[in-house]
């Protein structure tokens, strides 16, 4: 069994429980993390709290350059971190170390380079406006881009001087190990950063009702970040939610619909569709839609379902069977609904794992439950529209609001129809991702943004100094 990192140590958990890692591909456990207690967390805090006075009067360089060299350390390790990752979650290896490894390092590079943001100040009239790390940080993490999601928080909570205590899923927690070893052999100074593994009602619950906390900044279901934003209430904490998504494509009339398309499928099976940003509606025009759907079906049948360290695997298993089964149940109801299961099914691909083969629904109606919760799974559900108002009532019709994607014929009419979208991001006619721009949700997608400036000022107070 693994130990939590508190105070600058490996220590065991209070609970002396643990929980089981298992490899989603074999169904073997793999590794077992300990099953923190209340009792850690209330420790954890206790040494982020001690570690906050000095990790915020560091110089902001000298935070940066820590940060720097633990971003070069993932690096130097990525082959295996990513190994950890297709092995916890099933990515593809391939996917696992560009999408999973490299980009947080990368991003974590960034938050480095911009720590000196936290000391800028500025003058209005008789005013000088300070920026402050805002205290002790809980991060409460997902399982589907492991690494990924703790860097966002992590990376830009250490650069703005906060001290962090970082919870990652149960489901698939190695990745957070490895930033763990990375950021305790960087040299960070005991209690800047603790780990505490474990389940979300225990070790998410103490930290997000501890009120030695002062921001939660969580990544996950939209059912658990309420939980988490209620308890947090109690102590008013500050509170940045990413939560779940259903987001459309939308592609109008005098787009390359091809392109359109396969682009579409894709993003949409990416990480076996456990992306909270999914494309997982495709919207297209009556008159083209029968040509949209076959297109999508042809492509569907190009990703191959299977081991994610084999070389031609586009789509790995899921990340439990509880996830699988999850998914299989949206396969029952979409057809129970009227919907078609044009691609894809409910029997098993494999004799093991927990796979599901990717699948396209057509004939899709605006209000049916496939198209309005998140499946997170390889499901791509495709939606007839006449109007490019319509496309845009349907686009806007769910509780979520976290991307999207408009294709048209040319950019200036794409970007008017994303303009009406009300969601975090919007990808025009192909725009690659950004590692670099906000992220995050309108409505119930969440509150608050990561990544780039934006994420990086969300642990920070704004202090005001009348001279
Ligand atoms: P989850 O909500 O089950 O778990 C997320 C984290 O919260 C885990 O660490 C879990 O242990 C913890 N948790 C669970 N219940 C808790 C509670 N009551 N109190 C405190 N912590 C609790 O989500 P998941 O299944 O790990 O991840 C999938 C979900 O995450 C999807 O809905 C997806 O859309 C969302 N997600 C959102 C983003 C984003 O940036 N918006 C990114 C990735 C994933």
């Amino acid at each position: 069994m693994r130990q939590l990192f508190v105070n600058g140590a490996w220590v065991p958990s209070a609970s002396g429980e643990g929980v089981d890692v298992v490899n989603p591909a074999t169904e073997e456990v793999v590794d077992r993390v300990p099953a923190g207690a209340a009792d850690d967390v209330a420790e954890a805090v206790s040494a982020a709290r001690r570690a906050f006075p000095r990790w915020a009067a560091t110089p902001p360089g000298e935070r940066g350059a820590l940060l720097s060299r633990a971003a070069e350390l993932i690096e130097a390790r990525a082959r295996k971190i990513a190994e950890i990752i297709a092995t916890d979650m099933g990515a593809p290896l391939g996917f696992a170390l560009r999408t999973q490894t490299l980009m947080p390092a990368g991003v974590l590079k960034t938050f480095a380079g911009m720590a000196g943001r936290q000391a800028e100040t500025t003058r209005v009239g008789n005013s000088l406006i300070l920026r402050e790390p805002v205290g002790v940080v809980a991060a409460i993490t997902p399982w589907n881009y492991p690494l990924h999601q703790a860097v966002c928080k992590v990376g830009a909570a250490l650069a703005a001087g906060c001290t962090v205590v970082l919870k990652p899923s149960e489901v698939a927690p190695l990745a957070a190990y490895a930033l763990a070893e990375v950021l305790e052999e960087a040299g960070l100074p005991p209690g800047v950063f603790n780990l505490v593994s474990g389940h979300g009602r225990t070790v998410g619950e103490a930290l997000a009702a501890h009120v030695d906390v002062d921001m939660v900044s969580f990544t996950g279901s939209t059912a658990a970040g309420r939980r988490v934003a209620a308890l947090a209430g109690d102590t008013v904490k500050r509170v940045a939610l990413e939560l779940g998504g259903k987001s459309a494509n939308v592609i109008l009339p005098g787009a390359d619909l091809e392109t359109a398309v396969k682009a579409g499928v894709g993003q949409a099976y990416s990480n076996a569709g456990q992306t909270c940003s999914a494309w997982s509606r495709m919207l297209v025009h009556w008159d083209q839609y029968d040509e949209a759907v076959q297109m999508a079906v042809a492509f569907s049948r190009k990703y191959v379902v299977g081991d994610p360290f084999a070389d031609d695997t586009r789509i790995g298993p899921l990340v439990s069977r509880i996830q699988r089964d999850r998914v299989v149940r949206y396969l029952n109801v979409g057809q129970e609904e009227g919907a078609r299961l044009v691609a894809g099914g409910t029997e098993p691909v494999h004799e093991r794992g927990y796979y599901v083969e990717p699948a396209v629904f057509a004939g899709v109606a605006p209000g049916m439950t496939i198209e309005q919760e998140e499946i997170f799974g390889p499901v791509l559900s495709i939606v007839p529209f006449g109007a490019v108002d319509e496309a845009v009532s349907i686009a806007n019709g769910t509780p979520y609001g976290l991307a999207g994607a408009v294709w048209a014929r040319d950019e200036e009419q794409a970007v008017a129809v994303a303009r009406r979208l009300r969601t975090g991001q919007v990808a025009i006619n192909g725009g690659r991702f950004n590692p670099l721009a906000p992220f995050g949700g309108y409505g119930q997608s969440g509150v608050g943004r990561e990544l780039g400036e934006a994420g990086f000022d969300e642990f920070l107070e704004i202090k005001s100094l009348q001279m």
